[in-house]
């Protein structure tokens, strides 16, 4: 049997490059896509670092995971052998109360690909062919994996019921707050971003923010007066900035009876307090992965409305991770996306 060449994340802190087993289809995994480009993620990192409360170890990290189909057994109906795919990294029981009322991806016994079960960060994988959704033809695949956090930027405005009514606080604008900033001008709300590198939120102006707030240099809570309806605060606030602080901040701000998604995963003590909720009677909603959103963002992407072209920073072959993980580790604000091919 062949091997092949993997990341592994042996445990926080240690990153091998590892010769694994090519894998084999079944009557399960019933398509072998040889990856070509898998990109990195704030949740890689944290799992790198041991900052992620969710993943096991060792573990072959990488949920952003474009390739090509190579093989595809009998019961393959959905990819065929040369299709171009981009692989759904969720994989749920399919039983579980989650399951049973359409929430799969925080099913009891859910297993996500980079973080349960080994990742893309490899050069084949073996999936079922229900997991993968074909390609734009016109997009390169290093764009592509950027298709993934745009889902994730589709279950948060789900989440958050966005409507055109809302005024829309984007904490953080970094890969995550852009994707969100793309997917939340499509319903058409007002859109204040924050961040505190000037450069990203120059680029969040070009890109439709109607605001922008540097938080190190302005009120965040008096700016959020300012740029709202009757200084009413943001509608809805979405935590894309994930730290320590953010989701107290959301919550601070945040206009009565309005909604706070969080879509962090440290496990960090944060300071939130009864009263910030329950006086203004705040729904606060987590945001997970996302839930079978692909086709959709796809479809955005072929019918022109959501832009995937220009926004990788930097890119590594994957045999070079250890310096893609260390060079992301120096924040430079170069950074936007970096991901990581496979050819
Ligand atoms: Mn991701
Ligand atoms: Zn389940």
């Amino acid at each position: 049997m062949g091997k092949i060449k993997a990341v592994q994340i042996f445990k926080p802190e240690d990153l091998r490059i590892i010769d694994m087993d090519m894998p084999v289809i079944d009557e399960k995994n019933n398509v072998l896509v040889k990856i070509t480009a898998s990109g990195i993620c704030g949740s890689d990192v944290g799992i790198y670092h041991g900052q992620n409360a969710a993943a096991t170890y060792p573990r072959v990290i990488g949920h952003e995971i474009v390739g090509e189909v190579v093989e595809a057994g009998p019961t393959a109906k959905k990819v065929k052998v040369g299709d171009r795919v981009i692989i759904d990294q969720v994989t749920a029981c399919g039983h579980c109360w989650a399951c049973r009322h359409g929430r799969p991806n925080v099913c009891q016994h859910l297993q996500v690909r980079g973080v349960h079960i080994d990742g893309g960060y490899r050069e084949y994988m073996a999936v079922p062919d229900k997991d993968c959704y074909i390609l734009p033809d016109f997009l390169r695949y290093e764009d592509a994996v950027l298709i993934e956090p745009t889902t994730i930027a589709v279950q948060a405005c789900s989440r958050a019921q966005l409507n055109e009514e809302d005024e829309l606080l984007i904490m953080g604008c970094g890969a995550l707050g852009s994707r969100m900033l793309s997917i939340a001008k499509l319903h058409g709300c007002k859109i204040i971003v924050a961040d505190v590198v000037d450069e990203k939120l120059a680029e969040a102006k070009q890109n439709g923010a109607d605001y922008t707030v540097n938080l190190l240099k302005e009120d965040l809570a008096e700016k959020c007066k300012e740029y709202t309806t009757d200084e009413y605060g943001p509608t809805v606030s979405i935590d894309c900035a994930c730290t320590k602080d953010s989701l107290g901040t959301c919550i601070k701000v945040t206009g009565n009876a309005g909604r706070v998604i969080t879509m962090g995963f440290s496990v960090a003590p944060t300071e939130v307090t009864n009263f910030g909720i329950t006086s203004k009677e705040l729904d606060i909603r987590g945001s997970r992965l996302q839930n079978r959103k692909f086709q959709e963002v796809i479809d955005l992407v072929n019918a022109g409305k959501v832009d995937l072209d220009h926004k990788i920073s930097h890119t590594y072959h994957f045999t070079d991770a250890q310096a893609a993980f260390d060079f992301n580790d120096t924040r430079d604000p170069s950074i936007r996306k970096i991901v990581l091919t496979m050819d």
